[in-house]
């Protein structure tokens, strides 16, 4: 790291621009300074790029045989990437930019690219580059061994790749001693200024509330789901969801949709935001909600301004806030009936006669079924929180070492029993699900919710009429167009006028559930 960090501060005094003459003294070196930050923000921001590229190919349409490079390539450029943000030159040129800042408004965009960057390399410098090109090689086997082991039922084989997911996170932790819990760094990256104990409180406060709904929910004769678990062919559904996303803003001129295993949405640039998803012929909703999940996480990254890109603001504000949208738009969207008054004549259109006998209001009634079921992602977005909380204690006990590794399938079906209230009969349907605990992200899932209850409930009746312009501009105005400008809590209190607080969500759920809930 040493060696290479000097070879670019002397690549950097080279290039440094030459001072201004002595008249402008005092305002241009100042901006000068500004762009060469920028310039070096850019470089470390093309090479994260080119690794997001090489990660979207590795999850779409990569060859099994190119695994093995794969990994070695994203770990170099996640290397160069890390060796760049620690760049001493980095951290004086932040210095001297100080003052500069200080006289900038906070919400400028100089005066918080200056900030954001400072904060980046304040704690890009405690992570030695070795442990980032580890944790990246780590990332891409894991991913490559969970793709074979989960189909297989396999949990001895993923073990060791979970011990070893759990001690790069404790080693990260470690990084940032001292701590109040060891979570609290890995949480920090996430979403800034949350902890172990404000998750902790959050999820204790919404768990109470939430129980006695979900009971409710659950005790009453079920929704008839049939009409979505016939058989539907891949092309038509991945032609209706392709209509349904461009409905609601996806740019296709500035982003594509693909298949993979597990769906993500990913930014290689403004002008380039893809989503994946993926299609199960004997299930309508997997395609359907999962497109439509990506796609509100790609809305939110093409609505970044654009005069952001290339540095650190150009992105969504955190992982809390970006899981926000993307289920404002699955779910406080995409599963309201004004939503389907206007797409379901499409629908129906797209699957010739499994339809036409399915009333608007039984197929409204499928698609938010609440039951007690195994699968995360296939969860309605009422027992979703119980498995997200699930992950939250276990990941918590794993890093405080209160949990074995080779424990987890235990933990993990206990857990369900507690929270949930199924159990699953194997690993595959068990600890073995998500891809997240296998890809190095210890500690994600514990934002993935919190920021989501500040989605509120006000769906602008256009969306009835197909038009997603007025709660899309809406979103790219006061909350998107800001990218990492400010912390998810200041972003929260400046667009809802309030503090992050779970009321505004358990009140959306108790109006949509209304007729669903006894007092
Ligand atoms: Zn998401």
């Amino acid at each position: 790291m040493t060696k290479t960090s000097k070879a670019q501060d002397a690549v950097g005094a080279a290039t440094t621009p030459p001072r201004t003459s002595k008249s402008t003294r005092n305002r241009r070196p100042a901006e000068e300074k500004f762009a060469e930050l920028k310039r070096r923000l850019h470089d470390i921001d093309d090479l994260t790029a080119a690794g997001a590229a090489l990660g979207w190919d590795q999850a779409t349409y990569m060859p099994i045989g190119g695994a093995g490079a794969r990994g070695r390539q994203r770990a170099a450029l996640s290397r160069l990437a890390h060796e760049k943000s620690v760049d001493s030159t980095l951290g004086k040129l932040l210095d001297e930019l100080e003052p500069y800042a200080a006289t900038l408004p906070h919400d400028s965009n100089e005066a918080s690219l200056i900030r954001v960057a400072r904060r980046d390399f304040e704690r890009a410098i405690k992570v030695p580059s070795d442990h980032v090109a580890r944790a990246s090689v780590f990332g891409a086997e894991s991913y490559e061994a969970w793709k074979q082991a989960r189909p297989a039922n396999d949990f001895a084989t993923m073990l060791p790749f979970l011990q070893r997911g759990i001690d790069l996170g404790r080693e990260y932790a470690d990084f940032f001693a001292p701590y109040h819990h060891i979570a609290d760094p890995l949480i920090e990256d996430a979403d800034e200024g949350m902890t172990a104990a404000s998750v902790r409180r959050l999820f204790a406060a919404l768990r109470t509330e939430l129980v006695p709904i979900v009971h409710a929910l659950t005790e009453q004769s079920n929704a008839d789901d049939r009409c979505l678990r016939s058989s539907f062919g891949e092309t038509a559904q991945l032609a209706f969801g392709l209509s349904v996303i461009r409905r609601i803003g996806y740019d296709f001129e500035r982003g594509r949709l693909d298949k993979t295993v597990h769906p993500f949405c990913t930014r290689l640039s403004a002008g380039d935001v893809r989503i994946t998803t993926r299609v199960f012929e004997n299930d309508l909703t997997q395609a359907l909600f999962s497109s439509l999940h990506e796609a509100g996480h790609a809305l939110y990254e093409q609505s970044v301004d654009p005069v952001l890109e290339g540095t650190p603001l150009g992105r969504g504000a955190s992982v809390g806030v970006h899981e926000s949208q993307s289920r404002l738009w699955e779910n406080v969207v995409g599963r309201s009936r004004e939503f389907w008054e206007y797409f379901y004549p499409l629908l129906q259109r797209t699957f010739p006669g499994q339809f036409d006998r399915v009333r608007l209001e039984t197929f409204y009634r499928a698609i938010n079924k609440v039951e007690r079921s195994l699968i995360r992602t296939e969860a309605d977005e009422v027992t979703y929180n119980l498995h997200i909380m699930l992950r939250f204690e276990l990941e918590l006990k794993m890093l405080e070492d209160a949990l074995r590794a080779k424990d987890l399938p235990e933990a993990w079906r206990a857990g369900m029993d507690s929270y949930v209230r199924v159990v699953p009969p194997d690993d595959r349907d068990g600890c073995l699900q998500d891809v997240h605990w296998f890809s190095g992200i210890m500690g994600g899932s514990a934002q993935f919710y919190a920021a989501a209850m500040k989605a509120h409930p006000n769906i602008p009746k256009e969306i009835a009429a197909g038009e997603f312009e007025p709660l899309h501009s809406w979103l790219r105005e006061n909350l998107y167009r800001h990218g990492r400008k400010f912390k998810p809590s200041e972003l929260v209190r400046r667009v809802t006028g309030e503090q992050m607080n779970t009321g505004p969500y358990l009140s959306y759920l108790r109006a949509k559930y209304a007729d669903r809930i006894r007092a």
